[in-house]
C-alpha cells in the first residue's frame, strides 16, 4: 500500500514539499489541509492586488484544489483547520470549518508548513474593525472591502519593518493619507540606520508622514469600529491600521503534540526537515533553520527560504537524501522609486553576533554616468575587520540596483572576501553598469580598512 502523507499548509512550503514528493515518486498518496480558501497563493503579491497594478486577488492564486488534482494528482483540501496532531497513533484531527465537523485522519509521515502568525501589540483595541494584519490572502480581500466600502481616507501604518513599508507604499499609491508610527528611531532594522535615512527620506518625499521613536499606547473605536490611534499623547484619526510589530512562527500543532522548538522559537528540525518526533518534518516559516553567517539558529519570514526547505522536505519525504543549509535572509522590495535589498548580517548584527566587524558605503551610478536613465545607487558592505571575509550587503537604488543583491548573496555563500569580491569578472555595458560595479568599487573602498595580518 502506498504511503499516505498528509501536509499541514498549503502554501509556499506545504505546496512545494508536497509538488516535489508527488513528482519524485508519484506512488505516494499526498494530501494537503489548508484552513483558508486558498491554496498555492502568492501573498507576496497582495500590496498589488491592493492597489490594482495586479487586476484581481484571483490572479495570485496558483492552483485550486481541482486544477491540483488534475495538473500535479494532489488532493488538497480547503477550510479544513489541523487542530491536533496524535504522533502516537499517527492521526491528525481536524475541523472542517465550513460544516463545524470534526474528523481524523491518519498519516505514515506528515509535514508541518503552518507558516507564521503575525505578533499583536499588548495595547488595548486590538479587536476593533478596522484594524489589520497581512498574512493571508483573506486579510487583503477584506482590507480591500473596507477600503472600497467605507472611503477610508487615512490610514496608520504601526511598525516599520518589510510588510509595512509595502503596504505604506500600496495605501498612499491609493490616494489615502497615510501616517507610519515606529517605537524606534529608524525604521526597518534589517538595514543599518544610514540606509533606513534614505527608505525614510523616500516615504517622506511621497507624502507618508513619519513618527518616529513614537510607540502606539492604544488604539480607540466607537461601536467596535477603529477610530483613532493613540501615540505621542495625541489622538489620530485614522478609518483604518495595519499592524507590522512582528511576527511569530506558527508552532501551535507542533508545541502541543511535543515537538520541541528551537532558540529561535520555530520548530525544531535536522537539516533534511525532519523534527525529533519520528515521521514528522517541519518546513518553511514554521521550522527553524540555521543563519549562513552567524551559525546562529533563527527562522526566516521569507517566501523564498519557505520554498527552499519545503523542496529538500518533498525530496526527503520521496526516499532521496537531501539536506537545506540555511538562510542570509535576503530580501527586496519596492518602496516607492525606492529598490531596497538587503542579505547576510547588517553591521549591528555581525558585531551582536561576535563578530570583529566594520563597513563601508559608497554612491555610485547605476549605468555609465553619460548613458540616458543612469541613476545613483548606494551600496553598504559589511565585512570582517581582520582578512575582510563579507558577512553582509545592503543595496538601495533604481531598478538596476534591486538584484545586484544576489552577486552578494553569491559572494557571502563562497564566503568570499572583499578582495574576491573586487575581483570578480562582472558584466559591464553603460546600460548596464559602470567599468567598475558598485559593489566592486565598495569593496576597494572596504579593502582600505581591512588588516591583512
Ligand atoms: C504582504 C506580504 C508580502 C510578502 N512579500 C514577500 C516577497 O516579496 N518575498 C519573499 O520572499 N517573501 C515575502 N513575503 C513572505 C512570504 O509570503 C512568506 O514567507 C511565505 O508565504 C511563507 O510560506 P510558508 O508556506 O512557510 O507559510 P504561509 O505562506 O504562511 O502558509 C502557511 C499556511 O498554513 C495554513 N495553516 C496554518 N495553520 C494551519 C492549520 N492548523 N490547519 C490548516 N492550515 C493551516 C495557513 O492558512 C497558511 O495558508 C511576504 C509576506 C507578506 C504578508
Amino acid at each position: 500500500m502506498a504511503e499516505r502523507i498528509l501536509v499541514v499548509g498549503g502554501n509556499a512550503a506545504g505546496m512545494t514539499a508536497a509538488s516535489r514528493a508527488k513528482r519524485l515518486d508519484p506512488a505516494l498518496r499526498i494530501t494537503v489541509l489548508e484552513s483558508s480558501r486558498f491554496i498555492s497563493y502568492s501573498i507576496c503579491g497582495l500590496p498589488y492586488a491592493l492597489t490594482g497594478e495586479v487586476k484581481s486577488h484571483q490572479d495570485l492564486v496558483a492552483f485550486t484544489p481541482q486544477s491540483l488534482k488534475e495538473e500535479r494528482g494532489l488532493q488538497a483540501r480547503i477550510r479544513v483547520k489541523v487542530q491536533e496532531i496524535l504522533p502516537g497513533r499517527r492521526v491528525i484531527l481536524c475541523r472542517d470549518l465550513e460544516s463545524d465537523e470534526e474528523f481524523e485522519l491518519g498519516y505514515d509521515r506528515l509535514v508541518l508548513a503552518t507558516g507564521y502568525v503575525p505578533r499583536l501589540p499588548r495595547i488595548v483595541g486590538t479587536e476593533l474593525e478596522g484594524l489589520f494584519t497581512v498574512s493571508r490572502l483573506e486579510h487583503g480581500i477584506a482590507m480591500r472591502e473596507r477600503l472600497s466600502q467605507s472611503q477610508a481616507r487615512r490610514a496608520a501604518i504601526v511598525g516599520g519593518g518589510y510588510i509595512g513599508l509595502m503596504m505604506a507604499q500600496a495605501l498612499r499609491t491609493l490616494g489615502l493619507e497615510v501616517m507610519l508610527m515606529e517605537r524606534n528611531r529608524h525604521l526597518y532594522s534589517q538595514v543599518d540606520e544610514e540606509m533606513a535615512l534614505e527608505i525614510e527620506q523616500e516615504l517622506s518625499r511621497q507624502g507618508v508622514e513619519l513618527l518616529l521613536g513614537t510607540a502606539v499606547h492604544s488604539l480607540r473605536g466607537r461601536n467596535g469600529r477603529l477610530e483613532a490611534v493613540e501615540a505621542a499623547g495625541k489622538l489620530h484619526a485614522v478609518d483604518l491600521a495595519l499592524l507590522d510589530v512582528g511576527v511569530a512562527p506558527n508552532t501551535e500543532l507542533a508545541r502541543g503534540c511535543g515537538i520541541p522548538c528551537g532558540m529561535s522559537t520555530a520548530v525544531q528540525v535536522d537539516d533534511r526537515g525532519q523534527t525529533p518526533v519520528s515521521g514528522i518534518y517541519a518546513a518553511g516559516n514554521c521550522a527553524e533553520t540555521r543563519h549562513l553567517v552567524s551559525g546562529r539558529p533563527i527562522f526566516s519570514a521569507l517566501g523564498t527560504t519557505a520554498a527552499k526547505q519545503g523542496r529538500v522536505v518533498g525530496e526527503n519525504l520521496s526516499g532521496r537524501r537531501s539536506t537545506f543549509a540555511g538562510s542570509l535572509e535576503t530580501s527586496v522590495e519596492k518602496v516607492f522609486g525606492l529598490s531596497v535589498a538587503r542579505t547576510g548580517l547588517t553591521l549591528r548584527q555581525a558585531l551582536q553576533s561576535g563578530f570583529e566587524a566594520d563597513a563601508v558605503t559608497v554612491k555610485a551610478r547605476d549605468r555609465a554616468s553619460y548613458y540616458p536613465a543612469s541613476q545613483s545607487m548606494k551600496v553598504r558592505l559589511v565585512f570582517e575587520k581582520r582578512g575582510g571575509r563579507l558577512l553582509g550587503g545592503q543595496i538601495l537604488g533604481g531598478d538596476l540596483a534591486a538584484k545586484r543583491i544576489d552577486t552578494l548573496v553569491t559572494a557571502l555563500t563562497a564566503k568570499m572576501s572583499l578582495q574576491d569580491l573586487s575581483q570578480l569578472d562582472l558584466a559591464y555595458a553603460p546600460p548596464y553598469a559602470t567599468l567598475w560595479d558598485p559593489i566592486q568599487i565598495a569593496a576597494n573602498v572596504g579593502l582600505r580598512k581591512v588588516r591583512r595580518w
